[in-house]
């Protein structure tokens, strides 16, 4: 924590931003140029309570404006979001590092959830089932649960927070939102532009910290939902902490992708969809491919997937032409150098090393250049653990049936991809793989929002996913309403003490 006189992220509490009354801060740096942006504070006890008191408030009234009302704000905001496109890109390249088109792809990702929202009375329909009885209909009805909160990462600061507000808000919910404290600034101007489409006070506030606020909303009685997205280690213990305080919890946790690559594939396409999913962001994507599985004669690719690994350009994110940015923090410069580091001492095969590469006028930047190991094996460190930057693993085998046990060996299950020209291996694939999100010749298989997140196994705890359908069931409660309406003229039978047979 460093007292600099970089400006302040302010909280957003009852429709306002407020400065934080704290007295511990955390610098939000250019990860291209170390400069300290701005500083965001780890919010006091007190205002955490103010937040979650703010959204409960507001509940009262939010819950009970008209589902097209609701929906109007999120035609809005779609606008405005559009409008500001290229500021909001440009404040996310400034304090994640992404290239700028990456950043606008990103709030767009998120943009399409807002305009999902804004379809809501559609969403959140009940069913009816007319006469269950001599008399008698039963409907459900799709009811907000109250106070939800969301957690987000720091890799996609614009499309998480809009996988989280919008669904919760549009289906009559009130949210504390808690974003990333190595990037908050892109989120609290979507969260500035949500309250100029119309997002009333106090049913958006956010709320900045580190652990101790994290733990404060999984304990908090009055919040009923948590929407995670991050690392398997921290959402493990959200999960665990804020299902035993009774709240209903969706955690997207952290990923080891597999791509496998068939010999028939369309060699050329298939680098280009390798190169870009392993390398775009900086490898910093939970979708990102991680582990190429080539199969066969596949594995005689290899020198071409490093010649265009090879051609990416890294640079910083605001110019032109850069393929390839830099990582978020030094932090994580360090630990993904490690464990390139730890990789060539367990024996795997340095193909392209893109440790301290030059990158001219930014020799600060958190910078590391595409990086191929191939002959990696399972039980190597780079194998194992997630290493969230653009390092490609390649794993040579023999067979396609090699490949798949391989993958439902791993214990993540976020995203895999197959990549060939035979429709009986793909279907044999889609049938097989215990992946949550397949891709066939898709190498990044991100469902759109008319679907949900459907990552599963060790990358995922909770049932339901985040937007789509699914996410509409995560933040109501079904009730069913069994009615029945005498007839006036109808004569009274007898009082009957036994369960109706019919
Ligand atoms: P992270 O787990 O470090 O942080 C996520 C959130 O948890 C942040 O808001 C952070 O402030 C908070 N946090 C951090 N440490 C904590 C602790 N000890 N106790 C309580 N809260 C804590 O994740 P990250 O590094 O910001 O993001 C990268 C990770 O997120 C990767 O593992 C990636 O795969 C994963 N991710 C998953 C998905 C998905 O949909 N499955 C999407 C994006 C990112």
């Amino acid at each position: 924590m460093t007292a600099t006189a970089a400006p302040t992220v302010k909280l957003f509490l009852d429709g306002k931003p407020v400065e934080s009354t704290t007295t511990e801060w955390r610098d939000v740096i250019n990860p291209a140029t170390q400069e300290v942006l701005a500083r965001v504070p780890f919010a006091t006890p007190e205002e955490v309570e103010r937040a979650v008191a703010s959204a409960k408030a507001s509940f009262k009234s939010w819950k009970k404006t008209p589902i097209g009302a609701r929906a109007r704000i999120f035609l809005k905001y779609q606008q405005l979001i559009r409008e500001n496109m290229k500021e909001l890109a440009a404040i996310l390249t400034a304090e994640q590092g992404k290239t700028l088109p990456d950043a606008e792809g990103d709030v767009f990702r998120g943009l399409e959830v807002v305009e999902h929202a804004a379809g809501i009375g559609n969403l959140q329909l009940g069913e009816l089932a007319n006469n269950v009885a001599g008399g008698v209909d039963t409907f459900t009805i799709l009811q907000p649960i109250g106070v939800c909160a969301g957690i987000t990462p720091f890799n996609f600061p614009a499309m998480i927070p809009l996988w989280m507000f919008p669904m919760a808000i549009a289906t009559g919910n009130t949210f504390v939102l808690k974003p990333s404290e190595q990037d908050p600034m892109v989120t609290m101007r979507l969260v500035e532009l949500a309250h100029e489409a119309g997002v009333p006070p106090g049913v958006l506030n956010v709320i900045h910290g580190g652990p101790d606020v994290v733990n404060a909303i999984c304990d908090h009685p009055d919040i009923k939902a948590v929407s995670f997205v991050g690392s398997t280690r921290v959402g493990t213990h959200v999960y665990n902490r804020a299902s035993l305080a009774g709240k209903r919890v969706q955690c997207m946790m952290g990923a080891k992708n597999h791509a496998v690559v068939l010999p028939d594939a369309n060699k050329e396409q298939t680098l280009n969809a390798l190169a870009g999913a392993a390398f775009g962001a900086a490898g910093q994507r939970c979708m990102a491919v991680s582990v190429a599985v080539l199969v066969g004669e596949a594995s005689g690719w290899i020198p071409d997937l490093v010649a265009k690994a090879r051609t990416l350009k890294v640079s910083g994110g605001t110019e032109n032409g850069t393929d390839v940015g830099p990582l978020v923090s030094c932090a994580a410069l360090d630990r993904v150098s490690g464990l390139i580091e730890r990789g060539v001492k367990e024996g795997a095969t340095l193909e392209l090393d893109g440790r301290n590469p030059q990158v001219p006028g930014y020799d600060k930047g958190n910078f590391v250049g595409p990086t191929v190991f191939s002959g990696v094996t399972p039980d190597m460190t780079i194998y194992r653990e997630e290493i969230f930057g653009p390092v490609l693993c390649i794993v040579s085998v023999k067979t396609f049936d090699e490949a798949i046990e391989l993958i439902n060996a791993n214990p993540n299950g976020n995203g895999t991809a197959l990549f060939t020209r035979s429709g009986a291996a793909a279907r044999h694939f889609k049938e097989e793989i215990d992946v949550g999100q397949v891709g066939i010749n898709v190498p990044i298989p991100v469902p759109v929002p008319l679907f949900s997140f459907t990552g599963s196994r060790g990358s995922k705890l909770g049932d339901l996913g985040p937007y789509g359908k699914q996410v509409v069931q995560f933040y109501t409660q079904t009730k069913t309403v069994t009615e029945r309406w005498f007839d006036e003229n109808e004569v009274g039978g007898a009082v009957n003490t036994t369960i109706n047979l019919k």
